[in-house]
């Protein structure tokens, strides 16, 4: 890395735990406060990452049984992963949201939720019915359990009240749940000073993936598009995000990514118009034959949701024949 893992902001200390390609790092925020000290989003676990926390400590002088709590922008095993394994070593308590808990549970299993296995096995006949080949379901197995490893052990969650104000950091932060990337994602936002902790609501350079998954939001871009107006409300001097980063420009990144979305419903609703089509086929067409399998699912479930959202809106039928769906534009071509 070019950078150094440990950057110092003023309001709060970020350090980079290591996450796999394309995004390569996750943004673990760390704020002192009068309980303690307060690590937002620790990052994926790995032996790499364990050791980057000793060093971080290290480096900025307090240990474990100092950190007072875990908070949590949502369930990904990127922001989630380490909770239980710092929650082991210090005692802290571990918050996010109540909707985020459920999407944790129901992704990773568990207790009353579905049993473990149930929500990979869901994932892969979801893409079987909307067009996935039997060599790319093959793959979906091994990759599916492969993050159990990054989410182990789970942390014991005290639940974030919607609407109430949390205090950490010694800052007062109005919780703000949008959905569409993932289920109950909070943001953090100081309204004093315009800070905001972000996670991935909101990035800078990078499009947050939309998310299509089994058990989760039916509508999660119509989701998406409402958070993004609901933050890009606020008056935000600096936004914190979960990936890349710090950066001023909240409002109109709020915006560039609305017009993005439009952008690409337009160019699937002109891919429709040909002829219909499934997901799978839209997703190759627009992102390729040759993503690995990692990026494929990410790719696939983001295009099921803008689908979703054409359907939503008119401009588009969903049919399903047998066990296969598909997907047909609505507007009539002008062309002769
Ligand atoms: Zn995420
Ligand atoms: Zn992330």
């Amino acid at each position: 890395m070019s950078q150094s893992r440990v950057t110092d902001y003023g309001e709060l200390t970020r350090a980079r735990m290591s996450m796999s390609f394309p995004l390569r790092w996750v943004n673990s925020y760390m704020l002192p406060g009068e309980e303690g000290w307060t690590i937002v989003d620790p990052g994926p676990r790995s032996a790499e990452n364990e050791a980057a926390w000793d060093e971080v400590l290290n480096e900025l002088g307090f240990s474990y049984e100092e950190i007072s709590s875990i908070v949590l922008t949502h369930h990904h095993p990127d922001h989630y992963g380490l909770a239980g394994w710092l929650q082991e070593r210090s005692g802290a308590q571990v918050w996010m949201s109540k909707a985020a808990s459920e999407a944790a549970r129901r992704n990773w299993g568990g207790t009353e939720f579905q049993p473990e296995g149930s929500f990979d096995a869901a994932t892969i006949d979801l893409y079987r019915r909307h067009g996935m080949g039997d060599d790319r379901l093959a793959q979906l197995p091994e990759h599916l359990s492969g993050f159990r490893t990054q989410i182990e052990p789970q942390p014991e969650i005290t639940i974030i009240e919607p609407g109430l104000p949390i205090r950490f950091g010694g800052r007062l932060w109005r919780p703000i749940e949008t959905g569409g990337h993932a289920e109950g994602h909070l943001s953090f936002y100081e309204e004093e000073t315009g800070l905001i902790l972000c996670g991935d609501a909101v990035l800078p350079r990078i499009s947050p993936n939309i998310s299509y998954s089994p058990g989760g939001d039916l509508h999660p871009l119509r989701s998406y598009l409402n958070g993004l107006r609901t933050l890009g409300a606020l008056h935000v001097t600096q936004a914190f995000p979960g990936h890349r980063d710090p950066f001023k420009n909240f409002t109109e990144r709020t915006e560039q990514l609305l017009e993005h979305h439009e952008q690409r419903l337009d160019r699937m609703e002109e891919l429709l118009r040909s002829e219909p089509r499934s997901a799978y086929e839209i997703c190759t067409t627009l992102f390729g034959t040759s993503l690995g399998i990692h990026q494929l699912r990410f790719a696939l479930s983001e295009t099921l949701a803008h689908l979703v959202e054409l359907a939503d809106r008119g401009r588009a039928y969903c049919n399903q024949e047998g066990d296969v769906i598909t997907f047909g534009s609505l507007t009539v071509n002008q062309s002769p």
